[in-house]
C-alpha cells in the first residue's frame, strides 16, 4: 500500500494547530487546487485537493484527530472515512461547508449532486488462512446516518420543513463563474438550504435540524478466497444516506493481506525456506514444513543440494480468475553446523579421509577446470 503522508505536514499547520487555522489552511489549499485556477493538467491539482480534504476531514473531527494523533493512519480504520476518489471537487467544497467561498456551495454535506449519498472508504484485514479459504469479517466502522427522531427530515416530529425560496424547492441553483476563459454559468447546490430544497424552521433537538447523526455500523463482509492485498471490496448502499435519504453511497473495504511468518505469497504461489542439516541433505529423508494446512511432512531426496526447490502442487492460494489453486515451493537451505562435539569430529574427519578416494562430481568438474585453468597436465 502506498504511504500516507502526514496530515499536518498536508495541511501546512502546527500538531497544535487550532480548528480556526486548519480551516484557513484548508481554504487556501482549495482556492490553489481549484480547476478554476489551473492552466496546464487538472488531475494532478484535484489529487492534491483530494489529500488536502482528507487531512481536514481527520484533523477537523476532534474524535478522528484524537485517533490520528494516538495511533496514526491505524488509529482510523473504521472511523468512517469519506472515499474522496469517488468525488468531484464541488462535493468535496460542498462537504466541509464552505460558504460565502466561490459563490457558496452552501452547507454541510449529505449528497452530490445527483442524489447520491457519499461511499465511504474503511480498511479489512486478513491472514493468509483466510485467504486461502475465504472469510466472513465482521466490520464496525462509524458513518453519518438518518436521525431516527425526525427520520432524517431535521424538523422537529409534528412539523414539516418549509420548501425553500431561494431555489423553489428545486435545491439547485445556476451561478456565474468568472474563470479563467471568461464567464461561465453553472448549477450549484442552492447555497440557502444546502440542496435540500427545504429549509427547517422548527428543528428536531436530537440532530439540531441537519437530520443526520453519527453512528455506528456493523457489518458481515464476505471476502472472496484469493483476494490480494491492497484489492476493494465494495458493499453497495453501505455509504451515507444521500439529501433525500432515499438512497445511499457505498461502503469500499480495502484489503490488507497480514504477512505470515513462515510463507511468503508470490501472485497464487507460497514460498517457503527451510533449513535442514547437511546430512539430511547428503542422505535424504522427511522434514516437516509449514503450509496454509498445517504441518506437511515431505521427502528430501538424497543428495539435496542447496537451493533446491520441492514444490508441492496445489498447496498454494485459488486463483480469483480461474479457481485454480497455486502450488507452494519449498527452498531447502543446507545449514553447516558451527560448533562439532568430538564425536561429531571424529566421525566427519573419517568421512572426510574418504572423500579423497571418492571425488564427487561436482568437485571432479571442478578440480578438472582447475588443472585446465592451469595448464596442468595428468
Ligand atoms: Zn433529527
Ligand atoms: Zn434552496
Amino acid at each position: 500500500m502506498p504511504q500516507k503522508r502526514d496530515y499536518y505536514e498536508i495541511l501546512g499547520v502546527e500538531k497544535s494547530a487550532s480548528a480556526d487555522e486548519l480551516k484557513r489552511a484548508y481554504r487556501r489549499g482549495a482556492l490553489k487546487y481549484h480547476p478554476d485556477n489551473q492552466k496546464g493538467d487538472k488531475t494532478e491539482a484535484e489529487a492534491k485537493f483530494k489529500e488536502l480534504a482528507e487531512a481536514y476531514e481527520v484533523l477537523s473531527d476532534p474524535v478522528k484527530r484524537q485517533r490520528y494523533d494516538r495511533f496514526g493512519h491505524e488509529g482510523l480504520r473504521g472511523a468512517g472515512m469519506h472515499d474522496f476518489s469517488s468525488m468531484g471537487f464541488a462535493d468535496i467544497l460542498s462537504m466541509f461547508g464552505l460558504d460565502d467561498f466561490f459563490g457558496g456551495f452552501g452547507g454541510r454535506g449529505g449528497g452530490g449532486m445527483g442524489d447520491r449519498g457519499y461511499d465511504l472508504e474503511t480498511e479489512v484485514e486478513l491472514s493468509l488462512e483466510e485467504v486461502a479459504k475465504g472469510a466472513d469479517q465482521t466490520l464496525e466502522f462509524e458513518r453519518m446516518d438518518l436521525c431516527e427522531t425526525c427520520s432524517g427530515s431535521g424538523s422537529k416530529p409534528g412539523t414539516t420543513p418549509e420548501r425553500c425560496r431561494t431555489c423553489g424547492g428545486h435545491g439547485k441553483v445556476q451561478q456565474q463563474v468568472e474563470g479563467f476563459f471568461g464567464v461561465s454559468v453553472r448549477i450549484i447546490a442552492c447555497p440557502k438550504c444546502a440542496g435540500r430544497g427545504t429549509i427547517v424552521s422548527d428543528p428536531c433537538g436530537d440532530c439540531r435540524g441537519s437530520g443526520r447523526r453519527r453512528k455506528k455500523r456493523t457489518l458481515v463482509l464476505h471476502v472472496p478466497a484469493g483476494i490480494h492485498d491492497g484489492q476493494v471490496i465494495v458493499a453497495r448502499g453501505e455509504g451515507e444516506p444521500s439529501k433525500s435519504g432515499t438512497s445511499r453511497g457505498d461502503l469500499h473495504c480495502r484489503v490488507h493481506v497480514r504477512p505470515h511468518p513462515l510463507l511468503e505469497r508470490r501472485g497464487d504461489d507460497l514460498i517457503c525456506q527451510v533449513p535442514i542439516s547437511f546430512s539430511q541433505a547428503a542422505l535424504g529423508g522427511k522434514i516437516a514444513v509449514p503450509t496454509l494446512n498445517g504441518r506437511q511432512e515431505i521427502d528430501v531426496p538424497s543428495g539435496t543440494q542447496n537451493g533446491d526447490v520441492v514444490t508441492l502442487k496445489k498447496a498454494g492460494l485459488p486463483s480469483r480468475r480461474s479457481g485454480r489453486a497455486g502450488d507452494q515451493h519449498v527452498i531447502v537451505l543446507i545449514e553447516v553446523p558451527k560448533r562439532l562435539t568430538a564425536k561429531q569430529r571424529e566421525l566427519l574427519t573419517a568421512y572426510a579421509d574418504t572423500e579423497n578416494v571418492h571425488v564427487t562430481p561436482g568437485r571432479k568438474s571442478f578440480f578438472d577446470k582447475l588443472k585446465d585453468y592451469f595448464g596442468v597436465k595428468d
